[in-house]
């Protein structure tokens, strides 16, 4: 379950909020802007109801019931997703279920009520009546047809009672009127409901499907697996997940599919497959019974519902991601959002240090190892057990940084299980960016990011891009401009630029921009010293064209024109 929003206006819900957030585990406080200091901020109460329900997210809303229903009224005529949504009294002494009755929240209210030592305000019937709600199974089941399942509550509580056919054990010990030879049944099976209307038909998620690379079928993934389906009379939302071969080939019609689908897709790692049989029986550590097997697709059924997660493995993930120049608000959403899912996070121990905190269940890999491509396989290793993992670069990870040593430890390896692995590129504010905006706009034409660093190229090439990019008057980003290990480097780089643009061309030097203690200095060719800069430093060497103006009354800016002349 998605953990709830606990949305509070004020610090006297504060005390409330924490109590029903230690029930939760990863379930954030909002609080209004201004007013309470919480996890998360928000500004507008209605619109940021609205947003959270739009989510589907469950909202715990400590105000007055019926503030929430007027702010998410809007919204109610459209029949979509329908969250938990529960009004707790401030000081904790009332819980409303308000919405989302078929999403659990008369177990919120009755678990958040026991948090708080109160009685629950549950007004559902057939809750109150049989002491759980029949159209709301648990986890691992599905309802077969809710239009269905109404009436047949509805034949319930005008007095009807049922059998139970299969196994139903949350039902145990519920007030549900059973008689073994009722006209009404509620059957479990992963067998599609025939239509009738005297029965109550609940799919356990009971059934796996292994898939064997080498068909020659033309049909999709996903037809294939209704097609067996079908066939077997299982219904679709009996199926509980897709196993494949984690060394497979176009991983992604796999990953379509059981998105198609809407089950997890588990991988298994067995070297040499030697059918979908195999697989199957290599992944599941439950008993099954095998109704349908050709050599590439494998059906099985197990005794009510699979844990997915205790199938083979998931598919692991990989995402290379930039930090930005250092400032936590100038990170793409993207990257926070993959810092936060990792289970794994990988990079140099300063960027790592600027990436945290982490959380105690977050394994953090730092090294101040200078091996990228080590560290770029080590990735691949963890992501291929399943896990996912973050690798840091500061600034933008395609821009001197890892992403490209992570790409080319793919390209180059034997390993067929690393094609398998998600990986995603998340960009960031490159340091040349970041420098450029504190300045003005510098880039503001063309423009060529070079690194003078000759550690992973010759000199020589350094020196011949140099004198093109000074010759094409274009505006020049310098990264990784000296270093203790290449102290005369950046001298000879000026020199080289120094006959090609007059000393009053407009310099910018960015130093730690977006982290504390930055420094912002705008010099000209002539007066530019290599003892200006450090490691830290980006150089942005204007073209003709770059001005700076501004005097001491207002800021100096620095740009180059979009026009040429
Ligand atoms: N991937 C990074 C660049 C890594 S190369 C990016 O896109 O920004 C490292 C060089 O980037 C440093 O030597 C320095 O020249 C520059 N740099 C990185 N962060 C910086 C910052 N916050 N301020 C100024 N320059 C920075």
């Amino acid at each position: 379950m998605t953990p709830p929003a606990i949305v509070i206006l004020g610090t006297g819900a504060l005390e409330t909020a924490t109590r029903i957030q230690a029930r939760y585990p990863g379930a954030q406080v909002h609080g209004l802007r201004g007013r309470v200091d919480a996890d998360l901020a928000y500004s507008e109460l209605g619109a940021h109801l609205c947003d959270l329900y739009a989510r589907g997210t469950p909202i715990v809303a400590l105000c007055a019931a019926g503030i929430v229903i007027r702010c998410i009224a809007p919204l109610l005529s459209n029949k979509g997703i329908e969250p938990p949504v529960l009004a707790v009294a401030e000081d904790g002494s009332a819980v409303v279920p308000l919405l989302g009755g078929l999403a659990g929240v008369n177990i919120m209210a009755r678990d958040i009520a026991a948090t708080l030592d109160v009685a629950p305000a549950i007004t559902t019937s057939g809750e109150l009546r049989f002491g759980t709600c029949v159209l709301n199974p648990p986890d691992g089941y599905a309802l077969a047809s809710l239009a269905q399942g109404k009436r047949f509550v509805s034949d319930l509580l005008a007095g009807e009672s049922t059998r139970i056919e299969g196994d139903a054990p949350w039902l145990d010990g519920t007030d549900v009127p059973r008689t073994p030879a009722s006209r009404l049944a509620i059957r479990v099976t992963p067998n599609v409901w025939n239509g009738d209307t005297n029965e109550l038909v609940i799919y356990p998620r009971s059934v796996v499907v292994a898939l064997h690379a080498g068909s020659n079928d033309e049909a999709t993934i996903e037809a294939r697996i209704l097609a067996a389906l079908n066939e077997h009379n299982l219904a679709r939302e009996a199926l509980a997940a897709l196993v494949i071969a984690s060394n497979v080939e176009r991983i992604d019609e796999y990953v379509q599919a059981a998105s198609a689908l809407g089950v997890p897709l588990r991988l298994t790692d067995t070297h040499a497959p030697t059918s979908s049989d195999a697989l199957l029986m290599h992944a599941m550590r439950v008993p099954c019974e095998f109704v349908h097997r050709t050599h590439d697709l494998t059906l099985a059924v197990t005794r009510g519902p699979v844990d997915p997660t205790a199938i083979g493995r998931a598919r692991g993930r990989l995402t290379v991601l930039g930090l930005g120049p250092g400032r936590a608000d100038l990170m793409a959403p993207a990257a926070r959002n993959a810092l936060d899912e990792a289970t794994d996070i990988l990079g140099y121990d300063t960027y790592v240090r600027m990436a945290g905190p982490f959380r105690a269940d977050q394994r953090v890999h730092g090294t101040d190892n200078r091996e990228e491509m080590q560290r770029a396989r080590h990735a691949f290793e963890l992501a291929c057990e399943g896990r996912s993992v973050a690798m840091v670069s500061s600034g933008d990870p395609g821009v001197f940084a890892m992403a490209a040593a992570v790409l080319e430890a793919l390209d180059t390896s034997a390993d067929p299980r690393w094609s398998s692995v998600d990986l995603v590129i998340v960009p960031g504010v490159s340091a040349a960016l970041a420098t450029a905006a504190q300045a003005g706009a510098p880039l503001g034409h063309d423009f060529c990011m070079l690194s003078l660093s000759d550690n992973l190229k010759p000199w020589d090439v350094i020196e011949d891009r140099l004198r093109h990019a000074a010759q094409a008057d274009l505006v020049m980003a310098f990264y990784n401009p000296i270093s203790r290990a290449r102290p005369w480097q950046l001298d000879k780089a000026l020199d080289i630029v120094r006959e090609r643009r007059l000393p009053e061309t407009v310099v910018v030097l960015g130093r730690d921009i977006g982290r504390p203690g930055a420094t912002l200095t705008t010099t000209t060719l002539g007066a530019l010293r290599s003892t200006d800069v450090d490691m830290r430093t980006m150089v942005i060497i204007g073209s003709s064209l770059t001005r700076r103006f501004g005097h001491e009354a207002s800021r100096e800016w620095v740009y180059t024109p979009r026009w040429y002349r």
